[in-house]
């Protein structure tokens, strides 16, 4: 027998967030309070980036906030990139900098994510944020990871106990999806690249949190009927068109609730970056 998943509507669920963003930030403004300040470096001009960091100035203006974007040539010197850090650092106005990647090959990305204040890395990339949701005190969460729980929460609202198998093992996604769903009391795998047996590791899987980057990679037949699927892929075909790292047609037959790709968990992505200017200027500005 086989069944329709429920489909996780991420784009309305990203959309009822920002709403909720924009009633706080509209609270404060209206109390005569600044706007939290979101400050976005794209250097260079990769195509994805500049549709991504057009998309965040975007939303991040819709929901009230002060949100600048700083266009610098792709032959901008690390030095000057460092300046520019160092100076949104310093400037009390700032709450949230994203220095948007990938950067171009002569900058060194690990210098520049160490260069961003903690308290303003709303990327949740430099290594004491990174550090701090390892010990379970993050305050800043990673976005994608972030908006992959508000999803899973739509329709499990207890974890406690759950199996859940993270796919995928990178510093954005994987590692630390696979440490929220601990604290969220989940026994976690993770698999990658070096997994031995994928299909007998997810036979046991509630929850399926897919981040592998290859379209349609994991089959129907790998899921536990009416497991959870939150498919973080988003991969161009050859005809231009999106698709996940889920064989999405045969998933939908077997998993109880799935994330569609596009429309998943992609839109929660940049609301969760609202999401932590908005806990950044708290944490700095009260
Ligand atoms: P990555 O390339 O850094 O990591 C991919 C991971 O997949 C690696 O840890 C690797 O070990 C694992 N992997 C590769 N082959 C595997 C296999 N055969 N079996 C099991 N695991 C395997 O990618 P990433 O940055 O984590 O991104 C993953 C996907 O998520 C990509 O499609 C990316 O576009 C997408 N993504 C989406 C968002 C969003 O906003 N929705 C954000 C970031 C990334």
């Amino acid at each position: 027998m086989t069944g329709q998943a429920r489909i996780i509507d991420g784009k309305a669920a990203a959309a009822a967030l920002r709403a909720e963003i924009a009633t706080e930030v509209a609270a404060l403004t209206t109390s005569g309070r600044p706007a939290p300040g979101l400050h976005v470096v794209l250097v260079g001009e990769d195509p994805a980036s500049r549709v991504y960091v057009g998309s965040k100035e975007k939303q991040a203006v819709e929901v009230g906030m002060a949100s600048v974007v700083h266009r610098m040539p792709a032959e901008t010197g690390e030095a000057e990139l460092l300046a520019k850090v160092a100076a949104f650092n310093a400037d009390p106005a700032v709450d949230g900098i994203l220095v948007q990647l990938p950067l171009p090959k002569h900058i060194d990305v690990d210098k520049v994510i160490e260069a961003i204040d903690p308290a303003k890395d709303v990327d949740c990339f430099h290594p004491v944020n990174v550090g701090r949701l390892a010990a379970g005190q993050g305050k800043l969460i990673p976005c994608t990871p972030l908006g992959a729980m508000l999803l899973l929460k739509q329709v499990l609202p207890s974890l406690a106990g759950l199996e859940a198998v993270v796919i995928g093992r990178s510093g954005i996604v994987g590692r630390p999806m696979a440490q929220l769903l601990v604290q969220a009391d989940c026994t976690v795998t993770i698999a990658h690249s070096r997994t031995r047996d994928l299909p007998e590791v997810l036979r046991r899987a509630d929850i399926v949190v897919a981040a592998v980057g290859r379209p349609h990679f994991v089959k129907g037949a790998w899921i536990k009927p009416g497991a959870t699927v939150i498919d973080v892929g988003i991969n161009r075909l050859p005809d231009g068109k999106l698709a996940g790292d889920v064989d999405y047609a045969e998933a939908l037959t077997v998993a109880g609730a799935i994330t569609p790709v596009p429309g998943g968990v992609g839109p929660m992505t940049i609301a969760c970056l609202l999401r932590n200017t908005l806990t950044a200027y708290r944490e700095r500005r009260g």
